[in-house]
């Protein structure tokens, strides 16, 4: 889930580019960093445990035009210096980083040390290095032993390095790589908003293939070692610094630009919906998949196909769909989900799926995504970029794109827009009121002193909890539970006892009076019910008041329930933008 990043060009600081490439990567990893850069007196690492960190970290770096760094998040080797990347060859020829997991790194390490290597870290990207230095004393080129060693390695993987020589080398088999130019400045990076401040042009580098530096950019197949030609595309995402705007946190100020998000898709143009209607009405099975809140956000898209679309839909699981794949046939539709566009999980059901020739239809908020390249029908969210690590807006937008997709079915596209107008209004209305998060605050005051919370929905409202399940224990890092009011009975009754906290979503719908009555049922147990409701009822401990916006009332009930994650994560003293050990953009399986 690593960032990577590279500068070739004419500013000698190459350093204090990388380190602020990076700080723009640290969504993707933020547990230790390093960055390498080559001149005439070989390559000089700096690799350092922790966030990455201010430019006066790189001061003390020599003079360069170019260099390669990485910001990490673990997966094979604990947080320690020497396992923060780029790793150097034995003889300090190159420096490489890597973004993925070598799945066959064992064998591969055993292998290597019979062959007399001495590893100085526990990281399978050390492997790499030593694959390749194998793989040099049989070819003639470093270009080649790279290609020849990269096709070696299982699993996703992305590496770059920098030689001695000045040259950089990347190349792609999963995890996200693209490359900006300005005039004769290079640069290459795991997204394309790294770079958007200073890159006219880019280049998405596709799975399969290697780029080389080295005065110009070469592209190359990484199969047959050929070059092929490419044409660079302008970059259009808007690189407006990336700020607070006055807001404490990242997560709080997304999530007052949901209204904006709602309105810009009640403003849709009616022919794209139809037009993945009108697939949907015609496929034999038809699927939603996603990973993290993106799997919450799917399992609500199909519960509105299922529920307004009347169209046999089920969800799945990226990281547990892969077991699906061999029911998907021709006939199918497969509607993923992701913010990145890059879910390492999602990718490989895509690819299995791809290779049954389902047709693929994707929501995603990164431009230029490898999983947007793969779909037959392509949405983008819009939603702008999201730089906390926890999804609030880009959910909204996931599912609010839902909905006025079943609307559309249904052939109500337009009361579909006029629902969503009505709910940004209202959602805005509820932001701008600071009776509702004073209120919020208090309630987190009494969920502070509690270690586990449940939280129960019905219907629309049920995977809205499980939502705000996600975000308490993304944020608060406390326990949650979330699960259907009915549910409750069969098993997690026996957990009710006096204060346990009971988070109800209740929408003003038939499923009313069934939520009701599994909060009366709590209650006899001495649970605490915190009730997210349009109207207020004596059994409720606490009162969460929301509009009725009807059947898109389960997405306003999901902004109080993103506030209370925030107060609470607040009140504990989190870090509330980067909680511990996530991040945004899970290219790793
Ligand atoms: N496998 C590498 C490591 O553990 C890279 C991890 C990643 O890309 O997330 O350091």
């Amino acid at each position: 889930m690593c960032g990577i990043f590279s500068y070739i060009g004419s500013n000698d600081n190459a350093a204090s580019i990388i380190v602020e490439g990076l700080k723009r990567l640290d969504y993707r990893g933020y547990d230790s960093w390093g960055v390498a850069v080559s001149n005439s007196h070989g390559i000089f690492t700096e690799k350092r445990v922790g966030k990455i960190g201010e430019l006066q970290n790189v001061k003390n770096f020599p003079k360069s035009f170019i260099g390669i760094g990485h910001t990490r998040w673990a997966t094979t080797g604990a947080v320690t210096q020497p396992n923060a990347h780029p790793h150097f060859a034995t003889d300090k020829s190159f420096a490489l980083a890597q973004n993925g997991i070598v799945e066959n790194y064992e064998a591969l390490k055993k292998d290597l040390i019979q062959k007399g290597y001495t590893f100085k870290s526990e990281t399978d990207t050390e492997v790499i290095v030593y694959v390749i230095e194998e793989e040099l004393k049989k070819k003639k080129t470093l270009q080649k032993a790279i290609l020849s060693a990269f096709k070696k390695l299982k699993g996703r993987n992305t590496i770059i390095l920098v030689t001695k020589d000045k040259e950089v080398y990347a190349a792609r088999n999963g995890s996200p790589l693209v490359v900006g130019f300005n005039g004769d400045d290079i640069y290459l990076s795991s997204d394309t908003l790294s770079f958007a401040k200073f890159a006219k042009k880019m280049l998405v580098i596709e799975n399969g293939q290697m780029v080389q530096v080295n005065g110009k950019v070469r592209l190359f197949d990484i199969k047959n070692g050929k070059e092929r030609a490419y044409k660079k595309e302008p970059v259009t995402i808007t690189s407006s610094e990336v700020s607070k705007d006055g807001f404490d946190h990242f997560m709080i100020k997304e999530i007052f630009e949901t209204p904006g998000v709602l309105e810009k898709i009640s403003r849709s143009e009616e022919k794209p919906y139809l037009t993945l209607a009108q697939a949907i009405k015609k496929a034999k099975h038809v699927y939603t998949i996603g990973s993290g809140s993106t799997g919450i956000a799917a399992a609500q898209v199909a519960f509105y196909l299922r529920s307004i679309g009347k169209i046999q839909a089920v969800s799945l699981i990226g990281a547990d769909a892969v077991e699906y794949a061999h029911l998907f046939t021709k006939d199918d539709l497969l509607i993923a989900l992701s913010q990145s566009g890059e879910t390492a999980d999602v990718l490989e059901v895509l690819e299995l799926a791809k290779e049954q020739g389902i047709t693929i239809a994707s929501h995603v908020n990164m431009p230029g995504s490898i999983m947007t390249r793969m779909s037959d029908y392509k949405y983008l969210s819009e939603a702008g970029p999201e730089i906390c690590v926890m999804a609030t807006k880009t959910f909204s937008a996931q599912v609010a794109w839902g909905y006025l997709l079943a609307k559309t079915i249904r052939g109500e596209f337009a009361s579909g827009t006029k629902q969503i107008a009505i709910l940004a209004q209202t959602i805005q209305a509820y932001l701008t009121d600071k009776k509702n998060h004073a209120a919020l605050q208090k309630i987190a005051e009494i969920l502070v002193k509690k270690d586990d919370i449940f939280l129960l929905g019905k219907y629309q409202t049920y995977n809205i909890m499980r939502e705000g399940m996600v975000k308490i224990v993304e944020a608060a890092y406390k326990h949650g539970h979330a699960l259907p009011s009915g549910d409750l009975k069969h098993y997690v009754i026996t957990l009710m006892e006096p204060g346990v906290p009971v988070i109800v979503g209740i929408a003003n719908d038939k499923t009313k009076t069934d939520l009701l009555t599994a909060i009366s049922e709590v209650r006899l147990r001495g649970a605490e019910v915190i009730a997210i409701a349009a109207e207020k009822n004596p059994a409720f401990d606490s009162f969460i008041p929301v509009f009725d916006t009807q059947e898109t009332m389960a997405m306003m009930i999901l902004i109080p329930l993103q506030l209370l994650a925030y107060y609470l994560a607040k009140k504990l003293g989190n870090s509330i933008d980067k909680p511990r050990n996530i991040a945004k953009s899970v290219t790793v399986k």
